[in-house]
This record gives C-alpha cells, sequence and structure tokens, in this order.
C-alpha cells in the first residue's frame, strides 16, 4: 500500500483509525481509556512543533513578500475573507436558531460553571484587543498565546526585510529552519492514524463509551443538532461554494487534500495543535503557495474561527431561549457582533469557545450560569467547530492565495 504522507494510503490508515476508535470507545470504553498514551504522544508532538512553525513560517512568508506594501495588500486581502465568512456563519447559525428555536420548552437549569470560565472572570473586549501585544514573549509562548508570537513574528519578518546586505542571510537561515521543521512535521504524520485513534478512543472512554454519548446527545439534542446542522450549512455549503467561486478550485478535491488535517482538528479539539498538519496538506497537496499558506494559516488558527463563531450565536440565543428572555433585533445584532468578536478572542485550544462565550452572554445581560447547561456535549461541539474553523483557515489560504496571484 502507498504510504507515503501525500497519497491516499496514510489518510486510509487515518481514516481506519477513527473509524475504529468510534467502535472501541463505544463499547469498550474501559479499556480504550488506556489508548490515551497514543494520543497524548501525538498531540504533544503536534503542539511542540507549533512555535517552531509559526515563527518561521511567518518571517519566510512575510521576507518573501520583499516590500512592506505587499504585506499591506495580503493583509488586508486577509482581513476580508475572515471576516465576510466569520459573519456569514453567524447568520447562519442565528437563522438556524431563531427558526429551529432549540432552548424553547428546554427546562433552564444553570449547571457548575466551568473552571476554566469561572478562572477567567470577565472578558471583554479591551481582553481581545491587548491580547495582541505581550509585554514578555517568552511568557506568551510559555501560556501558548499564539497572536503576540503572530504579531512579533510579523515585525521581525518586516524588520528584516529592510536589513539590505544581511537580509539573505537572514531569509536563508529561517528558510531552512522552516523547511527542517516542516520534515519532522512529515514525520509526526505517519503517527497519525495511531494518534487519532487514540485521541476518540480515549475521549469515547472516559464519557462512558457510546450508549453515554447517545444520552448525552438525546438530552442536548435540539441544541446539539442546530449548532451541527449550522456547521454542515457552513462548512458544506456556504465555504465551499466561496472556495469555488473565488479560488476556482475544486471544493471536493480540495476537501480530499485537507482530509487529514480536518480528522485531526477532530481528535484534538485545536486548530493550533492542527496547524501543522493544515499547513502541510495546504502547501503539499493542494499546492497552495508557501507564502500566503505562511501568512493565512497561522493567523486564521488563532483568529479565524467560523465554526466557533457559529458555536457562540447559537449556544447565546439557546440559552436565552431557554430562560425564556426573549431578543430583540438590536440585541440580535449585538449578539452578531460579539460572537464574531468572541471567536476571534478564542484561542484555538480545546473549549476556548466556552470561556469567550461569557462576552457574548453578558453584553447582552444573559445569565453566565447558562454555560452550565450546554458543557455536556460542549466536548463533541468543539470537535465538530475546531474541524469547521481549520477547513475555514485552509478555504481562505486557497481564495487569497488565487487573489494574490501566487497559486503554484
Ligand atoms: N477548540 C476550538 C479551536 O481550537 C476553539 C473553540 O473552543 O471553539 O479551534
Amino acid at each position: 500500500m502507498n504510504l507515503s504522507v501525500k497519497g491516499p494510503g496514510l489518510l486510509l490508515w487515518i481514516v481506519i483509525g477513527a473509524v475504529l476508535a468510534v467502535g472501541f470507545g463505544s463499547f469498550f470504553p474501559e479499556a480504550a481509556l488506556r489508548t490515551e498514551l497514543l494520543g497524548v504522544l501525538f498531540l504533544n508532538a503536534l503542539k511542540m512543533m507549533v512555535l517552531p512553525l509559526i515563527i518561521t513560517s511567518i518571517i519566510v512568508g512575510v521576507m518573501s513578500l520583499g516590500d512592506v506594501r505587499r504585506l499591506g495588500a495580503l493583509g488586508v486581502k486577509t482581513f476580508l475573507y475572515y471576516m465576510v465568512t466569520t459573519g456569514l456563519s453567524v447568520a447562519v447559525g442565528i437563522g438556524l436558531v431563531l427558526i429551529l428555536q432549540p432552548g424553547v420548552g428546554f427546562s433552564a437549569f444553570g449547571g457548575p460553571l466551568p473552571e476554566a470560565v469561572r478562572a477567567e472572570g470577565v472578558y471583554s473586549i479591551v481582553d481581545v484587543l491587548t491580547g495582541l501585544i505581550h509585554p514578555n514573549l517568552v511568557q506568551a509562548a510559555v501560556e501558548l498565546k499564539i497572536l503576540p508570537i503572530i504579531f512579533a513574528s510579523i515585525l521581525f519578518g518586516t524588520a528584516f526585510t529592510m536589513l539590505g546586505e544581511q537580509k539573505s542571510i537572514v531569509e536563508q537561515f529561517f528558510s531552512a529552519c522552516n523547511e527542517a521543521v516542516m520534515k519532522i512535521v512529515h514525520g509526526i504524520m505517519y503517527f497519525a492514524p495511531l494518534g487519532i485513534f487514540g485521541l476518540i478512543a480515549s475521549r469515547l472512554g472516559s464519557t462512558g463509551g457510546g450508549g453515554a454519548v447517545w444520552d448525552l446527545v438525546v438530552q442536548l439534542g435540539k441544541y446539539a443538532g442546530t449548532v451541527v446542522t449550522g456547521l454542515t450549512i457552513h462548512g458544506l455549503l456556504v465555504l465551499p461554494l466561496i472556495l469555488y467561486l473565488f479560488s476556482g478550485k475544486n471544493p471536493g478535491r480540495y476537501f480530499l487534500h485537507l482530509a487529514k488535517a480536518l480528522l485531526t482538528a477532530f481528535a484534538t479539539a485545536s486548530s493550533s495543535s492542527t496547524l501543522p498538519l493544515t499547513l502541510e496538506c495546504v502547501t503539499e497537496e493542494a499546492r497552495v503557495s508557501n507564502r500566503t499558506a505562511g501568512f493565512v494559516l497561522p493567523l486564521g488558527a488563532t483568529i479565524n474561527m467560523d465554526g466557533t463563531a457559529l458555536y457562540e450565536a447559537v449556544a447565546a440565543i439557546f440559552i436565552a431561549q431557554s430562560y425564556g428572555i426573549s431578543l430583540g433585533g438590536g440585541e440580535l445584532v449585538v449578539i452578531f457582533l460579539t460572537a464574531t468578536l468572541a471567536a476571534i478572542g478564542a484561542a484555538g485550544i480545546p473549549e476556548a469557545g466556552l470561556v469567550t462565550m461569557v462576552l457574548v452572554l453578558q453584553s447582552v445581560g444573559l445569565p453566565v450560569e447558562g454555560i452550565g447547561m450546554i458543557l455536556a456535549v460542549d466536548w463533541l461541539l468543539d470537535r465538530c467547530r475546531t474541524t469547521v474553523n481549520v477547513w475555514g483557515d485552509a478555504v481562505g489560504a486557497a481564495v487569497v492565495d488565487h487573489l494574490e496571484g501566487t497559486e503554484g
């Protein structure tokens, strides 16, 4: 069997790993718990590569632009794409939750607030903005706060282009580092079938197997169904249409190229941890230029989260419905805006969206305790929205690359 990273062989093994994991975790939950080590090793290997990858790929990407003005043009296109698609996904979510009304008749009970939400306290728009510049880059790196690292990498990349003679030395150095990083990612990918197996099986096992997951889904079925339907519409209709219209690429083929990254996103529930594979798939398989992908994907993994934005809006309105609070047009607009901001502010790590949802709820005076209600299914929805987040970034890379005229 063809086992090259680029061919279908490895993908097939990853799919087999994921399917076996669902079966194993559903029927043998206790034994499945013991597969956790496989998942943790895979996840740690990916996380290990995130910082070197972001720093080198952004510096190389920005330097290959050559000129600060071109960085501006690339930046504007990228932000426009992020904003338009995130806005569309929130609109899909709000439309669906208003039509399906999953919260009406659902007896509201505020469960305990998750630890992460309690620890965060108030989360405001100011937090989103100040998250961009961190006084201590090492601390930001330790806490895996990606945005300040991206910001600093863009600054350094830009400064390096102004160096005159020394510029080419720096450029060669970072290109070599970037290539070395990608080689390691390449190697880690061979471990993906086992890693994904471990991540999914042990998660199902810790919930108590297939029966317990099914009970959860039934209990919060209308809410979970609304989120998943919204994600499906956005991921399988809206984004493919945008991909086709603005890059001319065949969405089905592009989806297949991205399949390894998307399955990893589902297994890890983390856009940042998936980033090494997203970059690999987008540049190696879908042949988007390194220059564009190196800029659009790392940034997208932290700020472009279509799935999270959609989920934030649906969850907030679901909470309002189940408390019997009716929301006016103005409040819906506020939810639209804050859901977008909350998605931008959410880190690309598991359950980050749950924390930033405080911003959405507080902006329209909804009870934060409502988060306790949706907690039980969040780990599952997190995986679904992360997959759409990564898919949105990948589509963005292709679209911006086409608009920049740099595709391979
Ligand atoms: N887990 C998501 C991600 O990494 C963020 C979220 O919690 O919505 O993309």
